[in-house]
């Protein structure tokens, strides 16, 4: 009898492990309780493993960027020439910055939108341009590189104010492409760039900028044809 009593004394302690609250199970597949040896393992908080976070949306947020909603007039963006410094293949990616580039800091977002103003995810997006000083690389792929927009439809650009080259005011080229659908290629302007009667710019591509301090904000929404 006196056995059974210790026993059934043990067991109870044992259950309630000894005084201390045991920490719950986490509800997340593959992440652990913290600890103070690992207090940044934490994943993101979006998503989960299977859904996974549209590209661009930690950008956004971290640099305060909200776009302003769509509005559309029924009009396609205006083709213009691609000009002689297209290179293909380029890099995929959201920065054209790299170590030692001089120039104001820009960022480029908006909007692929179809048609009927709705938004194209997954649209690719190549862009290409001189540096700040009227310069292109036409060897290698310095300030030219493509990305897809998120599933919302939104793009970003990191890259620099270009400069201008003879005959040329500021401008960035860009080729749109919807999923299954037919390549746009355009140019974007600056509304303070001298030189805008080149014969090329056209004030429907102008981007609307702010000042952020740091850098640039240039807002721009591509509407093609999502057919
Ligand atoms: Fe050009």
């Amino acid at each position: 009898m006196k056995f059974l009593l210790v026993f059934a004394l043990l067991f109870t302690l044992t259950a309630c492990g000894g005084g201390e609250t045991p920490l719950p199970p986490t509800s997340i597949p593959g992440l652990q309780p913290a600890s103070a040896t690992s207090p940044a393992s934490t994943p993101p908080p979006a998503g989960t493993p299977e859904t996974p976070v549209p590209v661009g949306d930690d950008f956004f947020s971290r640099m305060g960027i909200e776009l302003p909603a769509p509005t559309c007039n029924g009009t396609q963006t205006l083709s213009q020439t691609e000009g002689p410094y297209y290179t293909a293949n380029t890099p995929k990616r959201n920065s054209l910055l790299e170590p030692g580039m001089t120039g104001q800091s820009l960022i480029v977002a908006g909007f692929v939108l179809d048609q009927n103003c709705q938004p194209i995810p997954n649209a690719w997006l190549d862009f290409w341009q001189a540096d700040a000083d009227g310069i292109y690389d036409n060897q290698g792929y310095i300030l030219r590189g493509h990305q897809f927009a998120d599933g919302q439809g939104r793009f970003y650009l990191e890259t620099v104010v270009p400069g201008q080259y003879p005959g040329r005011t500021e401008h960035i080229h860009v080729k749109v492409q919807p999923p299954g659908g037919s390549v746009l290629t355009s140019q974007l302007y600056f509304p303070s760039s001298a030189n805008q009667s080149d014969g090329i710019f056209d004030a429907s591509l102008l981007m609307q900028i702010e000042d952020r301090g740091g850098f640039l904000l240039a807002f721009f929404n591509f509407v093609v044809n999502g057919n």
